[in-house]
C-alpha cells in the first residue's frame, strides 16, 4: 500500500541508497537522509481516494514511511483545523489569513506528526527504548506515543525548560534527565548514554521519519484548499522539520501529478531575536547557518542554536521565494495575545511569533491585502502561560 523505497542523502553526497529495513539515522556523509518512495507509480494514486479515509495523518499512508504488515502508532494526530481567520485578517487588512491549529494535536503540538511517524518505524525495527533531546513538545510527543507503542522513553530537556513540558513527559511515563545546558548540549549527553545500550535516537533530523509525519501539513493544507496552494506560508524554525518536511512535500505532489503547473508558497521561516541562525544565514547568503551564541528566547521551540538541517531550510526558503526574519520575545507575547483575543485560539509564542512576521510583511509591502496567507499554529499556549507574566 505504500510506495516506500529506500533512504537517501538529503545533500545529495552520492552515497548509494540505503534498505528501510534496517536501522539508518544519518548519511555516512553526516547529513540528514531523507525517505524516498517509487514517485512513478504513485501517480496511479487518485487524490479522490482521500475521501472517507480516516481522519489523521495516515491517510496519506501510500507516500509514509510503513510497511504492508505494520499498523501506524497513532493518537488521532494530524487533520487539524484550518481556520479562515477572518477577525485576525481584519485587523491586518487580510480577506484570506488562514490558521492551521497544530495545538490541536495529540500533547498539543505539531510535534505528535513527527513522533506518530519516528516511532511506528522505530517499533518496526524492533527498537525497545526511544531516547531524545528535547526543548519541551517533541519530548512530550515522543512520551505519549513511545507509551502508545509500549516502549520505554528517555528524554533530555535542558533544566531551565518549562515545568509543564517536564512533568508531561512524567504524565506518559518517560525517564526524565535535566541538563545544565540547550538543547545541543542534551542531544551529545543523550548520544554518549544511549549509544552503548541501543536506544534508538529521535533526535531531529538525525533520522529520517520525523519530517516524513511533518511534510503531512503540506498534503492537509492542500487537501483543506481544495488543491490550491496559498501565496505565503508563515512557519516558526527550530531544528526545521516543519519547513524542510513541507518542501519535500510539495515535491512529491507535484511528482505524483496531484498538483502541476502552480506557484509554491512562499516561505516565510520566522526565529527569535534570541536566537536567529537561520535568519543571520540567509541575510548573510550563506549556504549553512553558524552555530548561534548564548540562545535565550520564551519560545522553547525556537531556541535551537545549531540546526543539523540547516541548508534545507535555507535551500526551502531561497527557492521558495520567501524570506526569514526574526522577532524579539516581548513582540510574541502580544502576538499571542492578538491571536487569542481576535480569534479565540490558543497560541505558543512560536504561533505568536508568526502573526508578527505577517505584521511586518503587509507592513512593508511584501504581503498584498488579496494575497492568501496560511500562519502556522504550531503549539498551543497552556505549556507557555508563565510567559503572559
Ligand atoms: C519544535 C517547535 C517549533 C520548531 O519546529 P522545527 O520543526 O524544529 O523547526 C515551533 N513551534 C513549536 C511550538 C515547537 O514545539
Amino acid at each position: 500500500m505504500s510506495y516506500f523505497t529506500r533512504l537517501e542523502c538529503s545533500v545529495p553526497c552520492g552515497a548509494p541508497a540505503l534498505d528501510p529495513h534496517e536501522r539508518h539515522f544519518l548519511c555516512a556523509c553526516g547529513a540528514p537522509l531523507l525517505a524516498r518512495y517509487d514517485l512513478d507509480r504513485a501517480r496511479a494514486w487518485s487524490r479522490d481516494s482521500l475521501k472517507g479515509r480516516e481522519p489523521n495523518m495516515w491517510r496519506y499512508r501510500e507516500l509514509m514511511p510503513i510497511f504492508d504488515d505494520e499498523t501506524p502508532v497513532t493518537l488521532g494526530e494530524g487533520l487539524t483545523p484550518l481556520i479562515h481567520a477572518r477577525s485576525l485578517g481584519a485587523t491586518l487588512g487580510l480577506d484570506r489569513l488562514y490558521i492551521k491549529d497544530e495545538s490541536l494535536n495529540p500533547t498539543n503540538s505539531f510535534k505528535a506528526r513527527g513522533q506518530s511517524a519516528a516511532i511506528t518505524r522505530a517499533k518496526g525495527l524492533g527498537a525497545q527504548t526511544i531516547a531524545l533531546p528535547t526543548a519541551g513538545n517533541a519530548g512530550n510527543a515522543a512520551a505519549a506515543y513511545s507509551a502508545a507503542a509500549g516502549l520505554a522513553c528517555e528524554v533530555f530537556i535542558p533544566k531551565d525548560a518549562k515545568r509543564p513540558f517536564v512533568d508531561e513527559c512524567r504524565l506518559y511515563g518517560a525517564n526524565v534527565t535535566l541538563v545544565d545546558g540547550l538543547i545541543t548540549d542534551a542531544g551529545r549527553i543523550a548520544a554518549e548514554k544511549g549509544k552503548p545500550l541501543g536506544w534508538y535516537d529521535v533526535s531531529t533530523l538525525k533520522e529520517p521519519y520525523r519530517i516524513e509525519g511533518k511534510k503531512t501539513m503540506a498534503y492537509e493544507l492542500a487537501e483543506q484548499m481544495d488543491w490550491r496552494w496559498p501565496d505565503w506560508i508563515i512557519y516558526p524554525t527550530g531544528g526545521g522539520t516543519g519547513m524542510v518536511g513541507m518542501w519535500k512535500a510539495f515535491d512529491e505532489i507535484e511528482r505524483i501529478g496531484w498538483m502541476t503547473g502552480q506557484r509554491r508558497p512562499r516561505m516565510v521561516s520566522v526565529q527569535a531575536e534570541g536566537c536567529a541562525p537561520i535568519v543571520r544565514a540567509f541575510q548573510q547568503g550563506t549556504e549553512k547557518a553558524q552555530p548561534w551564541e548564548g540562545a535565550k528566547t520564551i519560545a522553547d521551540g525556537l531556541r535551537v542554536p545549531r540546526a543539523i538541517g540547516d541548508f534545507l531550510i535555507l535551500r526551502a526558503v531561497r527557492e521558495s521565494g520567501g524570506t526569514a526574519l526574526a522577532v524579539p520575545d516581548a513582540a510574541m507575547v502580544q502576538g499571542m495575545l492578538d491571536i487569542g483575543k481576535h480569534q479565540g485560539v490558543s497560541a505558543a509564542p512560536e504561533g505568536g511569533a508568526a502573526l508578527v512576521a505577517i505584521e511586518r510583511l503587509v507592513a512593508d509591502g511584501s504581503i498584498k491585502p488579496k494575497d492568501s496567507v496560511v500562519l502556522f499554529n504550531t503549539g498551543g499556549a497552556l505549556k507557555y502561560l508563565d510567559v503572559l507574566g
